[in-house]
């Protein structure tokens, strides 16, 4: 898919082109403010900076909506309908994301675009402090007012969208076209196959080999180096980003051009923490740069990435997927001991590290969850988040609810809110209706593997070899490369020839848990 070079032969739409060109540009430097007020800005400039961004998103609000934008979209519309032989896919697919945006943002006002900035950037603050002082009341307060505004939106959207419920309306901005009844439906079944399959992994995996805890100092800037040299070894392209270190949750963002992405600080005693965020973001930033940006086309809606579902997938085919394969471990293994200086490291051989990653065992938090449980994880963030916006609960009952449905569920019990229900940043950011993507996220990713499998024949010998590129290159050909030429379960059902569906995830866990 490229973008035709001869001047479009509707002049409104030229004209859309031109100021959907600003308006990327306008995006971009607010990316760019963004990662650095995470990263490198002095402490001093955070009232300011946090003023600049909401102006930013205010400014990029006003030229989406203002009248000229809504008469040229009507006119662009119509010469679409009359002469729809002068359109082609991409001007096509780029039109319809126009008006998908203008739709988005003409429900918004001003003050609610800007509230939502500052929540955003604001919220990573306050979660890291709340954290840092195991400070529930900080939260309770922070959460309430994020709810307020999250459940007004939830209503605007709603109404625009047609939506069934508040709750499916928040959905779409992250999984555009789900329904909440496709996503309990999955869920469900999800539910009912890996409650069966979690206590035969659990069983199997007490016969194995004991695991050796890691028990050495592993040098932070060894880690990096190391996290950097994967990245590479996956066709991240250090002259157009960089990985950093923060105190705040990982997060990605930028532009194909200038790709940030950003791991929380590295653990000392456990390099594979690091590793982990790495990979994540990692594949987050491939798919960032892999996306069209040739001749100014980045700038475009058509050009973006298909939403946080397929966002996630990518983090999650590279981390989980093929971050987890006995062949990665056989590569990484023997290029440890040199990098943290140990010798004959019975903690550090391929098959211990193996085992250590793939351990099944329940546990309080989220993000060190293994493969199969992180799913209940995400399964009492939906419910939460499913009541709480439709007015059913309320952030006070939040962590009773959370520790009862742990302890049922999962027989663990968190013993301080730091260890529960503040652990994960979304909620403190305003992203309700976002957990439900890991899920998605994690189902896709399972699902193009499997079709990169048929594709790639010698697929598991060039990752024991760190031979990743064809990854890389399989995934850009068939999605980064695609933008948002056509929604996300269209495209994979193109490149897979079948609909999203969990069975291709049910099937990866229990080929890898209890297969073989
Ligand atoms: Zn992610």
């Amino acid at each position: 898919m490229t973008p035709s070079k001869k001047p479009h032969p509707c002049q409104a739409y030229c004209s859309l082109k031109k100021r959907n060109r600003n308006i990327g540009r306008l995006s971009a430097i607010a990316e760019i403010i963004s990662r650095d007020f995470l990263t490198t800005m002095p402490e001093g400039a955070y009232e300011n900076r946090l003023d600049q961004i909401s102006y930013l998103h205010r400014r990029i609000h006003d030229d989406i909506v203002c009248p000229d934008s809504q008469a040229w979209l009507e006119e662009a519309q119509e010469h679409l309908a009359t002469h729809p032989g002068l359109w082609d896919e991409w001007d096509t697919a780029n039109l319809i994301e126009t008006v998908k945006r203008y739709k988005n943002h003409a429900i918004l006002d001003p003050d609610m675009l800007e509230e939502s900035a500052r929540i955003a950037n604001e919220g990573r603050r306050v979660h890291s402090l709340c954290l840092k002082n195991n400070d529930w009341e900080m939260a309770q307060a922070h959460l309430e007012r994020v709810a307020v505004h999250v459940r007004k939106l939830a209503k605007l959207k709603a109404k625009s969208r047609n939506s069934a419920t508040l709750y499916e309306a928040l959905i779409q901005d992250y999984s555009p076209g789900v329904s909440l009844e496709k996503l309990w439906k999955w869920f469900n079944h999800i539910d009912t196959e890996l409650r069966i399959l979690l206590p035969q992994v659990i069983e199997r995996q007490k016969m194995r080999t004991p695991i050796v805890s890691l028990a050495g100092r592993y040098d932070p800037e060894a880690q990096m180096w190391l996290n950097r040299s994967l990245l590479e070894l996956f066709g991240f392209d250090f002259d157009r980003g960089g990985l950093y270190e923060t105190e705040h949750s990982p997060v990605e963002g930028g532009t194909p051009d200038d790709t940030r992405l950003v791991i929380k600080n590295v653990d000392p005693r456990d390099f594979m923490n690091s590793m982990k965020s790495a990979l994540h973001e990692g594949g987050h930033g491939l798919y960032i740069q892999g996306l069209p940006r040739k001749g100014g086309s980045g700038y475009q809606p058509v050009s973006h990435d298909l939403g946080t579902t397929m966002h996630e997938s990518q983090a999650l085919l590279v981390e989980m997927v093929i971050g987890r394969t006995p062949e990665f471990f056989e590569f990484l293994a023997p290029r440890l001991e040199g990098l943290f200086h140990t010798v004959r490291d019975p903690s550090l051989t391929a098959g211990n590290l193996h085992r250590r990653k793939t351990l099944v065992k329940p546990t309080l938090d989220r993000k060190g969850a293994d493969e199969l449980t992180y799913f209940f994880h995400i399964f009492l963030r939906f419910k939460i988040e499913c009541d709480l916006i439709e007015g059913k609960m309320e952030v006070a009952d939040i962590p009773a609810f959370w520790t009862e449905w742990m302890h049922d569920h999962l027989g663990v019990m968190p013993q301080n809110h730091t260890e529960g229900v503040m652990q994960d940043v979304h909620w403190f950011v305003g992203k309700f209706g976002y957990f439900q993507a890991y899920t998605l996220g994690h189902m896709v990713a399972a699902q193009l593997f499997d079709t990169m499998q048929q594709d790639i024949p010698d697929l598991y010998s060039r990752i024991r070899n760190g031979d990743f590129k064809p990854i890389t290159k399989w995934l850009n050909r068939h999605i980064h490369s695609k933008g948002s030429i056509q929604p996300w379960d269209e495209l994979l059902k193109d490149v897979t020839g079948s609909e999203p569906s969990p069975d291709f995830l049910i099937s990866h866990i229990e080929n890898r848990y209890l297969g073989g």
